[in-house]
This record gives structure tokens, sequence and C-alpha cells, in this order.
């Protein structure tokens, strides 16, 4: 890990060795926090934040659906982001990781009397699953851990409790030759990856599941509303494994996947088995407007000045 100076912690930046906590955290031992994971990319105009408003909503909802009272607002959250990179120098692009926790002062499963802690790290990261995943594609298993069930976890909370099932499921893929999992939910369907969201492409149309299993995902909607501003038909419905097997291409979407193509699922080659058109050329699309090359989407870039 690349260090920063400084990390933002209960309002304060402080040096990044510094920033720490009590081995009794509440946290640490029952697993209730909710983070973010956002992204800011040098452009021609400086460092920017991309869809720094949605991550920080984002980070508040995980927050209200865990039942953690954040003492700031987003709107001190975002100004919080934006200071910790000022004061930070970098030379390529970064990774934001807002985390929201319980902290220190008292022990037992009822959280409701913890402190509630809130820090900020951004450090420079590349590309998640690799330079080369990103040109070539990568190789995927499907999980033996179903996605968590809606019927005992939250989705839509980026809940780091939810990470226990992405972990089991990273490492197993990881253990067995593969780069990534996907998980499918109780019922079979494709929900998600370890981390990122999954899209398939059958003759020129674009698929992608609905969120019943799934972090609602900024890159997902990104390249949704990316492949419709340039004509492709999207489709948000259900998807099977054997479907995917007989796609004609895959990807994964994520902020810190971005957009990586999947080019094999369970030792079957999806298409020919490499990035495919329709993937290169949302990839490119995505890679313009989160490096502020396209004017369209300015709107999503938070420059930090
Ligand atoms: N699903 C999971 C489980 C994730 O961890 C992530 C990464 N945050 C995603 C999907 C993709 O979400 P986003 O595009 O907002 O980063």
């Amino acid at each position: 890990m690349k260090e920063s100076q400084f990390i933002w912690m209960d309002g304060k930046l402080i040096p990044w060795h510094e920033a720490k906590i009590h081995v009794l955290s509440h946290t640490l031992h029952y697993g209730n926090g909710v983070f973010e994971g956002t992204r800011a990319y040098k452009t021609d105009k400086g460092l920017a934040i991309f869809r720094l408003q949605d991550h920080t909503k984002r980070l508040l909802n995980s927050a209200k659906i865990v039942a953690i009272d954040c003492p700031y607002t987003q709107e001190e959250l975002e100004k919080a982001q934006v200071e910790l990179l000022r004061h930070n120098t970098f030379e390529g692009n970064v990774y934001l990781r807002p985390i929201i926790f319980l902290g220190y002062g008292v022990m037992g499963v009822y959280h409701k009397k913890a402190p509630v802690n809130v820090a900020i790290a951004a450090w420079e990261w590349g590309a998640y699953l690799g330079d080369e995943g990103l040109e070539k594609g990568i190789r995927v298993k499907t999980s033996s851990f179903v996605r968590n069930s809606i019927k005992s976890s939250f989705g839509k909370a980026k809940a780091s409790a939810n990470y226990l099932n992405s972990q089991m499921a990273k490492y197993e893929a990881i253990s067995c030759g593969f780069e990534e999992a996907l998980l499918v939910d109780d019922n079979g369907f494709v929900a998600e990856g370890s981390g990122e969201c999954f899209f398939i492409v059958r003759d020129g149309v674009i698929i992608t599941p609905p969120h019943d299993n799934s972090l609602e995902s900024i890159t997902q909607a990104t390249v949704i509303e990316l492949a419709r501003s340039l004509g492709y038909e999207v489709i948000e419905r259900r998807i099977t494994r054997d479907e995917v097997y007989i796609a004609d291409e895959a990807f994964f979407t994520g902020t810190a996947a971005e957009v990586t193509p999947v080019r094999e699922l369970d030792f079957r080659i999806i298409g020919e088995g490499r990035r495919g058109p329709l993937t290169t050329l949302l990839q490119k699309t995505y890679f313009d407007v989160v490096n502020g090359r396209d004017p369209k989407f300015a709107k999503y870039l938070a420059y930090i000045q």
C-alpha cells in the first residue's frame, strides 16, 4: 500500500501512522461498520473525485440501514474528503476510503451505546484487478458461496460485515487459480462479484442484474448511462450462470475494478476469450469520463483546487 501523509479522523487531519484505534473497538469485534470506495483521477485540470456526492450519500444511507448515527452531515463529509486530498501529495490516481465505525467504550452485541467514529484515508491505487486484467480480461469462478441473503443481511449497505461473504468467495476463487468470484443469489441468479457488479452482452444488448441482492453500484449506473448515451439497449433483468457461458461478452464494473472484462467463467471461454468490442468501447468511454475528457459528464467530477 502506498502511504499518503494524512488521514482524516473525527474532524482532524492526522499523520498516516498515528491514525490508530483501540483493540477493543466495537466494530473490530462485532463487524458493524460501513464504508465507501471512491476514486479520484488525475485530470488535465488536476485531481478530481468521481461522483463524490453519490458516494457520500451512499455512505450515509449505509449508516442509516445498519442503525449507526453518523455525527457528520453529507456536506461535512464531502468537505473532509476534498480537504484530505488537498493536504496530501499524490502523483497518480487516488482511492478514497471513508469509514464509519463503532469505537472503544462498551462491549456486548448491543451497539447503540458505542461511540461512532469516522475516518477517511486516501492513497494511490492502480487497477484493482490488474492492468493486464483491464486489457485482456480475467478468469472467474462461480462461487460456492451464495451472496448474502436479503433475508438476513442488507445488500444495499456497503457494510463491513457483508465482506466476510465477499472475502471467502474471493479466497476460494484465488485459491482455485481464478482472479475473481461471481456470486449467485439464494435462487441461483447472478448477483455480483466479490466487489463488483456484473454485465453480459448478447446480440448487441447489454444485460445486468437488478439490485435485489447487490449493492446499488455507482459504476454500474454510470456504465448504464454511458451505454444508453451511445445508443445501446441496456436491460436490467436476472441472469443465470449458463447464460453467462454463452454470452458474447462479459465484464465487471466497480469503483476499484472500473470496467474489467471477464474472459472465462468456470472454464467456459466467453465469446472470443478476450476483451470484447462493446466492453472495449464502454471501458474507453468510462475512462474518458472519469479522467475529465468528456464534457458531457463533467457534472460527476469534483475538482480539488
Ligand atoms: N458490489 C460490491 C459487493 C462492491 O463491493 C462494489 C464496490 N463498491 C460494487 C458492487 C460496485 O460498486 P461501485 O460501482 O459503487 O463501486
